[in-house]
């Protein structure tokens, strides 16, 4: 039926009353909230469908990005829009006298990830569907995503977070019992001759069922509609009889019951190896499983399907398909291998050394003896082949198994075709020191792939009014092209236009402030600079530089209250790891140090430091369009790509950065005159690390303005923080601090007042501010898919675009 708003109004009466037997009137909003999602479901799962059915038909090529994150917060609006639907539903809901942001709040964030990985996985399902690729996603159906974190006496707090105990509960999955495949795990394996093949015989497994949950990921106005699986852990039917306790059952269930909550620290723990496996084999089998139904050849498979391995979470993949087509298709290996090899491809997202994954061998025995002896064999072979060709230290320094581990990036990178990077530094720094060696054994496997955010997400629905302002001055079709923003490089000296941009900001402003003032009791002033830093906490991305910095404001103004600052608002959201100390003390240190600033009647409004609790997807859609700054200050060489960076430039803030990761890249396009650079180069910080250099205990030593700043932290001037302050005292003197935040503090500084300057000609800054909009297209996750689907994957886009007929039926 074509969707009116009559029409969508009769149905939904219609539907609100069989589901629930109300009238509108009498239903709650988590009433509303599930018939407007199953309204919304029936709609696309008609399409959905057809996409998949056209695969066949067309027998396309599928990619499966395999992920043990995926973080896409809210899909109700996400969907809305995507379908054409969003302000008809809202008109709509205004003519029933029904408030729809309090219905669609009502949805528990999907939070199945930690912070950038998840999201970017996130983003690219979005995309993946926008451009009509035939792209599934494949993950975990955890039971307990990301946790909730409330402060309590500034410190964190960390509770679970049962979404789908939530009176929503997960609107959008579909439960397919009838595609469940069965994974082993443990016991023993014994080879035995058969024919003319080594069949494997397994003792005392474990068979544990894996359940897919199929959550569909709606395209832009295209009618394509894609697949995220997740799957669960269940007791197989067959098999209730092994498992006759409560604890016997729960071993297998707890498989998919928490994301861990580490970031980049590895946590190391057996039960995060099942999960890994778990994910692995499940949507493996179900990959092969599906080829076979529709293809006979095997050895070809390579030519209908990619799977990518997003991190190194998922490098079991190689091993698992290897499995599948030497012990249950009885291909040769060499056949086996080179179709493993061209299936897959991966992603490395960091280079910090404590994330590089490795697992013990004991362990992988325990956990699946029959991919420990794959793993070997390829490794084996992978030694055999090299030796005498090449040098043998960088044999032993590549091969997957030494030291008594498994190395999971080795195994990514030689089990595939394809290894990127996420940013044109990052890309460098794997090739020439990280990854060099692999590097040198296969540099045409060595590409980049500069990370992207959804502008659907981040900028047409978390900022609805900078939207229409753009639809005012260059028309409405960068919301399918998001090229199209760099029109807007024409309207620089469109005053009316920069005046426009100044009250959108400042709406967004006002709307943060009434979150801000619900959550923290504080009021701030939307005149202030809105300076945010919204990101994972950890000691590299330097939340602490910028706590130094307020510190220093701080004592400015106690010495001199008439000191010309313009006022700000700093903003802070972050988790950090439950596991991880001592980045729970910065965040004890941060909200000592807002209670004393916040609560000091001379500062009053010139500034204010702010924290919001439970930074996550939905936070991050309030925060981002009403930043006037963006904090980047990782050091140099640490972050990978970011994609807050993008997120917060799409909005119109300015960055303040350091050249690292895509701050690189941004200040490529934007040029240097529109962002606001400062810091250690990537070269400079590795200078320090060859010569043993830098000695920050000289800094506090000589430096009396860095000494007054880091006494506030050990001598009661910020109240509370005996113990955090000492630490963090410590590590930035005794230890010599790691990530060099004396050694930038002082050109922190200086860029900061660049960054006053600035704001104090507000005809300027809206231009600057305009400029990055214009410029964030280049970060479109749009951009980035194809890339992927073209250059790695060779999967083509199967949708149209815009079209005629865009709307997804009623
Ligand atoms: C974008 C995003 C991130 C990534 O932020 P970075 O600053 O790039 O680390 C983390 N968490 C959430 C909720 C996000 O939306």
């Amino acid at each position: 039926m074509e969707l009116t708003k009559t029409a969508f109004i009769e149905n939904f009466k219609k539907r609100l009353g069989q589901k629930y037997a109300l009238d509108v009137s009498d239903a709650t909003d988590s009433e509303l909230y599930d018939t407007l999602c199953s309204l919304v479901k029936s709609s696309y799962s008609a399409i959905w469908r057809h996409t998949w059915k056209d695969y066949l038909k067309e027998n396309e090529k599928q990619a499966y990005y395999f992920s043990i994150e995926f973080l896409p917060g809210k899909l109700l609006k996400s969907n809305l829009l995507n379908m054409g639907w969003y302000q008809l539903v809202v008109d709509a809901f205004q003519e029933l006298g029904l408030d729809f942001e309090k219905v669609a709040a009502v949805e528990p964030d999907m939070a199945l990830g930690n912070g950038g990985l998840g999201r970017l996985a996130a983003d690219f399902m979005d995309s993946l569907a926008s451009e009509g690729y035939p792209v599934n996603g494949n993950g975990i159906r955890y039971k307990y995503g990301l946790f909730k974190q409330r402060f309590v006496n500034g410190y964190q707090v960390e509770l679970p977070d049962e979404w789908l105990k939530t009176a929503a509960g997960n609107a959008w999955e579909i439960r397919r019992a009838s595609k469940a495949v069965t994974v082993t795990m443990g016991g023993h394996v014994n080879l035995v001759q058969e024919n003319d093949y080594l069949k494997p015989v397994y003792e005392d497994a474990i068979l544990i069922q894996a359940v897919p949950y199929d959550v569909g990921m709606v395209g832009y106005h295209n009618q394509h509609v894609n697949t995220l699986r997740l799957w669960s852990a269940e007791i197989p039917d067959e098999a209730e009889s092994q498992y006759p306790t409560i604890e016997d059952r729960r071993q297998i269930e707890d498989i998919t019951a928490v994301l861990y909550p580490d970031d980049s620290n590895e946590s190391g723990r057996r039960l995060r190896l099942k999960q890994e496996y778990f994910f692995v084999s499940a949507g493996i089998q179900s990959i092969v499983r599906h080829y076979k139904k529709y293809h006979e050849a095997l050895d070809q498979i390579s030519q209908r399907v990619a799977i990518h391995i997003n991190d190194t979470h998922p490098a079991m993949c190689v091993a698992e398909l290897m499995r599948i087509l030497l012990d249950e298709e009885h291909l040769s290996w060499e056949k086996a291998w080179e179709q493993t090899v061209k299936v897959m491809s991966y992603t490395n997202h960091t280079i910090m050394a404590e994330a590089l994954e490795t697992w013990d061998i004991p362990l992988m025995n325990e956990i699946q003896p029959r991919i420990l002896q794959i793993i070997a064999e390829i490794d084996h072979r992978f030694v055999t082949a090299l030796a005498g060709k090449t040098d043998g230290q960088l044999i032993e320094r590549t091969r997957i198994i030494s030291g008594g581990k498994v190395h999971m990036a080795h195994l990514a990178i030689i089990g595939s075709h394809s290894t990127n990077g996420v940013a044109q530094l990052h890309t460098d720094l794997l090739e020439s020191d990280v990854l060099h060696d692999f590097y040198t054994l296969y540099p045409e496997r060595f590409n980049n792939k500069t990370n992207g955010i959804a502008t659907r997400r981040w900028l047409q629905l978390a900022n609805p009014r900078l939207a229409e302002v753009i639809d005012q001055t260059i028309g409405r079709n960068w919301r399918q092209d998001a090229n199209q923003l760099q029109q807007l490089l024409d309207h620089q000296a469109d005053s009316q236009l920069l005046d426009q941009l100044v009250q959108v900001k400042l709406a967004n402003k006002q709307r943060l402030a009434k979150v801000i003032k619900q959550q923290t009791g504080v009021t701030v002033n939307p005149q202030a600079i809105f300076d945010v830093q919204i990101k994972r906490l950890h000691a590299y991305k330097r939340q602490l530089l910028n706590l130094l910095r307020i510190i220093k404001l701080y004592l400015d103004l106690k010495e001199n209250p008439d000191l010309a600052i313009v006022p700000r608002v700093f903003i802070f959201g972050a988790k950090a790891a439950p596991s991880y100390h001592y980045a729970k003390s910065i965040i004890k240190c941060i909200n000592e140090t807002a209670a004393l600033i916040n609560h000091d009647q001379t500062i009053q409004d010139k500034l204010k430091v702010i924290f919001l609790e439970n930074y996550g997807v939905s936070l991050a859609e309030q925060i981002i369009p009403a930043a006037d700054v963006s904090e980047q200050i990782s050091t140099a060489s640490k972050e990978a790509s970011g994609t807050s960076n993008m997120k917060l430039m799409l909005n119109g803030a300015l960055t303040v950065a350091t050249l690292d990761g895509a701050n690189i890249e941004i200040k490529e396009q934007v040029g240097a005159d529109n962002i606001f650079i400062f810091g250690l180069t990537k070269q400079e910080v590795y200078q320090y690390y060859q010569d043993h250099s830098y000695h920050s205990l000289d800094y506090y030593q000589q430096n009396p303005l860095i000494h007054r700043v880091l006494n506030t932290l050990v001598d009661g001037t910020i109240p509370n923080i005996s113990a955090e302050g000492h630490e963090i005292f410590d590590s930035l003197t005794y230890l010599n601090d790691d990530y060099f935040v004396l050694r930038d503090f002082e050109a922190y500084l200086r860029i900061q007042d660049q960054v006053d300057e600035t704001y104090r000609d507000q005809h300027k800054w809206q231009q600057m501010s305009l400029i990055n909009i214009a410029n964030a297209c280049h970060f479109s996750s749009d951009g980035t898919v194809k890339k992927y689907a073209s250059e790695i994957w060779n999967v083509r886009s199967v949708a149209q675009k815009g079209g005629v007929n865009v709307g997804y039926p009623l």
